[in-house]
């Protein structure tokens, strides 16, 4: 897969790219990620790649020429079109489901805004979506745009140890990661669950199913709808349901 960042700001993203996992992957040829420079195809002599709004307004768009041959100069260079997303606070809100659906792309390219934004004929003219990061407005896409990198990163085959370790993670399956831990056993007088050091390997499995479904149903109960549950899920669910609410009643007449 290859994912390109059109930015004002490369170095800004090679920074991230360069270290960690990304630069193993992409060193090891799993994924390719480059920048391309926006302001290294706008045709104004002063180098200039914004203006300020028709109509009056706070702030600078960022103009339609130079966004647009720079894409054009990746497709020229792709020999096909990339599907392209542009980074902004007005997208639809990221997920795990849609970073498994863009990691299946051969070539994904992402478009980060700066200032107020951009002329909105790019958006209509070239774009293909909108994604964003989060209900919160950041100076400029290129962290939402390496989130989307790193994310799809992680999902491509080899980079990391086994598909298993992103496929037990929290909002793989819809469901939060049951908790983990590593030596020493005791810290700070809280051991680690016996059941992690009874080396049977189906009851471990079971606990941290069954941890998982706790955890979830008690930070993010809006992902069960959705999420894939077994009957034996279901029962286990209900049960727990059951005694936290018996539980908290009880509290409840306690404290009348
Ligand atoms: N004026 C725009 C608006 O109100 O929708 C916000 C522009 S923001 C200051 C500048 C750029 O940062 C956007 O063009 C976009 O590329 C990026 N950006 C800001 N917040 C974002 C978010 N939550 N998700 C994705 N991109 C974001």
């Amino acid at each position: 897969m290859r994912i390109d960042i059109l930015t004002l700001f490369p170095d800004m993203c090679y920074s991230v790219l360069s270290e960690s996992i990304l630069k193993r992957a992409r060193g090891a040829g799993l994924i390719e990620i480059n920048c391309r420079d926006i302001r290294a195809y706008t045709k104004d002599k002063h180098h200039r790649v914004d203006d300020s709004p028709y109509g009056g307004g706070y702030g600078l768009i960022m103009q339609t020429q130079p966004i647009y041959d720079c894409f054009m100069s990746l497709c020229d260079e792709l020999g096909k079109r990339p599907h392209l997303v542009y980074m902004s606070p007005q997208g639809q809100v990221l997920t795990q489901e849609k970073v498994k659906e863009l990691s299946k792309l051969d070539n994904l390219a992402l478009l980060c805004g700066h200032y107020e934004g951009v002329d909105e004929r790019i958006l209509d003219e070239i774009v293909d979506e909108e994604i964003s990061i989060g209900d919160y407005v950041l100076t400029g896409g290129e962290l939402p745009a390496l989130v989307i990198a790193d994310a799809v990163t992680r999902m491509q085959p080899g980079v990391l140890a086994a598909d298993e370790a992103f496929e037990k993670e929290s909002h793989f399956s819809g469901l939060l990661e049951y908790p983990q831990y590593t030596r020493p056993f005791d810290w700070h007088g809280a051991e680690v669950p016996e059941i992690l050091l009874s080396g049977h390997h189906a009851n471990i499995e079971r606990w941290q199913r069954e941890q998982s479904l706790m955890r979830t149903f008690d930070r993010r109960p809006d992902l069960l709808s959705d999420a894939e549950l077994s009957d034996a899920d279901k029962k286990f669910l209900k049960k727990y349901i059951e005694e936290k609410n018996s539980s908290d009643n009880g509290e409840t007449n306690k404290a009348e």
